[in-house]
């Protein structure tokens, strides 16, 4: 047993900065630990994939690097939180710090099950709020009030100095954190993690990338330099929203952007609407926030899931855009949408389907975006207006000249515009003198979009009448917006 000591539980806030459980901590007077659990039952849940790991790999190196130069006890392991606090319990722990987690049932289930087991041990465990978001909220009148006043506070600084460090270290779990990630995914081509990289981001952002911000947003390739890309920083907690958010207010100040700016600082209170919806109503991680919307039938055919997996659905940019995805983390907004759109209006598939599937690749899978996006793509809320996108007018608007598919879809590399969208209508005479044949070296349409176009309309205008639905929508608007709609 050492003396009493206290714990700084790192989840998915990796930084050490803007953090309030570090801060609180540090107006105690008992020695401190900083720790951070990987913890398999959390990581083998179907939305997380190594990709994740690896990113959280990288952040909690960094992390290490901090705490050992200054002297103070840090460590990784990997090994459930209870097996972990349990052994931590026998040597003295006596107080956690932590900030409250936006997370899936399993780490909800987690939260419980240690609630007990500090009670027990008589630890005290202090958790402070995410960010803007709180718990319980039961609507939405103040919301925004609440959140710019959040956000506009000075953030305090930490007195690192504070900390006391613990003597006898080498008592405590040993099992680290250790992949060395092996199989590193291309440098560069997955964002790496850390908060260095999140600052990095963050200025080239504000200073210059912000100038065509909204000009580019909705374009898959364009996208990819002038959006921020803060969105894995942000879900790992490398860098804090209000971080982001005072850095962008200074930034704007003297910026010739400053409308892009405006558009940007929208986006991250949007990010915490959405995560305050999930906070307030995790069950959408099951079920459709509008229940009434449970009893619609899906085709749920899998060879066509697996096609649409792969990006092999004979849509050019539908299948660009999921290439993309597969190889770097990463896809904007708008074609994150249109992805969602085609399996779930086009495909008819459960939108179950493809949160299962999109949550594994995106780098930045955060529980409180992806189930709301999700299930609002999909046309189930009741509330948002049903949008179905036409993969092939997408490409013709966003990728004009078919640069972002031929990136992705080598095989269309010789086939211009217009044919480079519906690469269907080539003759085979034309298919011959550039050496392409459909069906051999890209696959023949997987669906006639007017078909599934008409289909997916009847089907979800037709359900926006059931009187359950129509209550459920109601329900919805009183607990999730923000009241002027
Ligand atoms: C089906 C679907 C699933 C999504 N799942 C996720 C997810 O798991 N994690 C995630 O971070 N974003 C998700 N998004 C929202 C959005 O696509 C990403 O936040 C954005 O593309 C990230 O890139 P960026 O940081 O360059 O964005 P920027 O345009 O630079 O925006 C800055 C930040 O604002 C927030 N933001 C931007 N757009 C939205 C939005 N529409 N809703 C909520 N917050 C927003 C994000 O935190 C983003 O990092 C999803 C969108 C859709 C349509």
């Amino acid at each position: 047993m050492l003396n009493s000591f206290q714990v700084v539980w790192f989840k998915r806030d990796l930084r050490i900065t803007d953090h309030e459980a570090i801060l609180q901590a540090s107006a105690s007077n008992l020695p401190t630990l900083f720790l951070y659990i990987h913890e398999p039952e959390v990581f083998k849940s179907v939305h997380y994939s190594f990709r994740h790991e690896r990113f959280v790999w990288e952040s909690v190196v960094e992390l290490n690097q901090y705490f050992t130069s200054r002297k103070l006890n840090f460590i990784s392991v990997e090994m459930s939180a209870k097996t972990c606090f349990n052994q931590l319990i026998d040597l003295g722990l006596k107080e956690v710090y932590s900030l409250e987690e936006i997370g899936l049932e399993v780490t909800y289930a987690r939260d419980r099950e240690l609630k007990g087991i500090f009670k027990n041990a008589g630890v005290l465990w202090h958790e402070y709020p995410y960010s803007g978001i709180r718990r319980g909220l039961r609507n939405r009148k103040d919301f925004n009030a609440y959140w710019y006043d959040y956000m506009s506070n000075v953030i305090p600084e930490i007195q690192w100095s504070s900390f006391e460090s613990i003597i006898q270290a080498e008592a405590f779990p040993v099992q680290e954190f250790p992949r060395l990630m092996e199989k590193p995914e291309v440098e560069g081509i997955v964002q790496n993690g850390g908060y260095l990289k999140a600052w990095q981001y963050l200025n080239s952002f504000t200073q210059k990338r912000v100038s065509k911000y909204m000009q580019h947003i909705s374009k898959p390739e364009e996208s990819r330099k002038s959006c921020s890309r803060i969105s894995p920083y942000l879900a790992w907690g490398n860098i804090s929203l209000r971080e982001v958010f005072q850095s962008q207010y200074l930034a704007g100040q003297n910026s010739p952007y400053k409308r892009n700016m405006r558009q940007f600082a929208s986006r991250l209170r949007w990010r915490e609407h959405f995560m305050q919806k999930f906070e307030s109503e995790c069950e959408m991680e099951f079920v459709s926030v509008n229940r009434g919307y449970e009893s619609l039938d899906y085709k749920n055919e899998d060879a066509n899931y697996e096609r649409w997996k792969k990006g092999k659905t004979g849509f050019p940019l539908v299948d660009a855009c999921m290439r993309c995805l597969i190889a770097t983390g990463y896809i904007n907004f708008r074609m994150r949408a249109m992805l969602v759109s085609f399996i779930c209006h086009h495909m008819n598939q459960s939108w179950e389907r493809a949160a299962n599937y999109l949550s594994g690749l995106f780098l930045d899978f955060e529980p409180g975006i992806h189930f709301p996006q999700i299930q609002m793509q999909a046309g189930i809320t009741g509330i948002n207006t049903v949008r179905i996108y036409n993969p092939t007018k997408q490409a013709q608007d966003q990728d004009p000249n078919g640069e972002f598919i031929k990136k992705w879809c080598p095989e269309l590399k010789n086939i211009e515009v217009p044919f480079i969208h519906e690469p269907w209508k080539l003759t085979a005479l034309e298919q011959q003198m550039i050496g392409f044949e459909l069906g051999v070296d890209y696959p023949e349409p997987m669906l006639d979009l007017k078909v599934t176009h008409k289909d997916a309309r009847d089907r979800l205008y037709g359900a926006r009448k059931s009187p359950e639905i129509k209550e459920e929508a109601s329900r919805i608007i009183e607990k999730h917006t923000l009241g002027n709609r």
